[in-house]
């Protein structure tokens, strides 16, 4: 009912009286006034004037459907968003609910307490800086191609960036750099049988709009938020709503397990790392190559020290420069 009220007020220029409200939704002015109460709560600027009505003078920076809705044109990924203020991590609240929630499905906090990046390191989320959230997918595929999945985020990501003149590049195969620094990391979790996916949760975390003084002093080297990046301010409701409309697009193919040559390309086009001296670790191990190419099965060609080419997937493993990030 909330949100029913919330779309009514935004939907007027002018102030709406009360008494068309209660109308509208046969309730009493007290149980109105009572939901604008509770919105004002969240954030929302209400003018009230006793012979006029309401009227929205602003809106919060959250990402509420009903803040990011005007900007998505999907049928299904991000129409359910499960939003909060504060969470240990998106990626655990995704696996606590996947079973019983549709494809599509979206958690989002404002901050994550105990966010993850790949092999259970820390991932700083502060509150209302970036984009913090998981998506639940259930695709019928083959759980051996689930890691193409953290390619078709990579490449939503820069689309979206792209969409609003932002230029980065993907670090193959799980983050999105500007300026040689990541401002967006991947991660793909999934929960399977033999040869049957259950869901897989797609994590993706970015670094919006913090300032220089969020960026821990250890991470400077390597990471930088788009508004540093950019000098100004980037409206997360509109990003957010990009990724999501880009990511539907390509997430649809492959679902039906069709070509995914489209994302691929992106990622070929937009490597960081195509035509680099690269560092491949696998826990213990590292090796040292050229990156030459992304093949079309989404793996990353490389030709080691002792001239073989090999196709390195994307599993557990790091990639870093010669002497540095990237
Ligand atoms: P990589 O594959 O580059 O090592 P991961 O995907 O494992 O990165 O992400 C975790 C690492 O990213 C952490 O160990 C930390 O160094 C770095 N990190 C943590 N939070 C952020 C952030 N908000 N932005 C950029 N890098 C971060």
């Amino acid at each position: 009912m909330k949100q029913r009220i919330l779309k009514m007020l935004k939907n007027s220029e002018d102030f709406i009286s009360g008494e068309e409200i209660s109308k509208e939704f046969h309730m009493t002015r007290a149980a109105i006034w009572k939901y604008i109460n509770s919105l004002r709560e969240d954030g929302y600027n209400i003018e009230s004037v006793p012979s006029k009505g309401y009227k929205i003078t602003s809106l919060p920076d959250i990402l509420t459907l009903g803040e990011v809705e005007p900007y998505l044109s999907t049928n299904f990924i991000g129409r359910n968003i499960q939003y909060f203020d504060t969470i240990d991590s998106t990626n655990k609240r995704a696996k606590e609910i996947a079973f019983d929630e549709n494809e599509g499905t979206v958690i989002i906090s404002e901050e994550q307490t105990d966010g993850k990046g790949r092999l259970g390191r820390h991932w700083i989320s502060p509150k209302g800086k970036g984009i913090w959230m998981s998506m639940i997918l259930k695709p019928k595929v083959d759980p051996m191609k689930v890691s193409k999945i953290t390619l078709l985020g990579a490449a939503a990501v820069y689309k979206a960036l792209e969409d609003m003149n932002i230029k980065s590049q993907i670090k193959w195969p799980n983050d999105i750099l500007i300026d040689g620094k990541k401002i967006c990391g991947i991660l793909t979790e999934m929960n399977c049988e033999l040869n049957m996916i259950n869901y897989v949760i797609m994590g993706i975390g970015i670094n919006v709009n913090f300032d220089e003084e969020d960026i821990p002093m250890d991470l400077k080297d390597k990471a930088t938020s788009i508004k540093v990046s950019q000098n100004k301010e980037i409206n997360r409701k509109e990003l957010l709503g990009n990724i999501l409309n880009q990511f539907e697009n390509l997430y649809i193919d492959f679902r039906d397990e069709k070509s995914i040559s489209k994302t691929i390309e992106i990622c070929r086009e937009n490597s960081a790392l195509i035509g680099k001296e690269v560092r491949i670790i696998k826990r213990e191990e590292t090796r040292v190559g050229k990156a030459l190419d992304i093949n079309e099965e989404g793996e990353l060609v490389v030709e080691f020290e002792d001239g073989v080419i090999e196709n390195v997937y994307s599993g557990e493993i790091s990639v870093r420069g010669l002497n540095g990030y990237v």
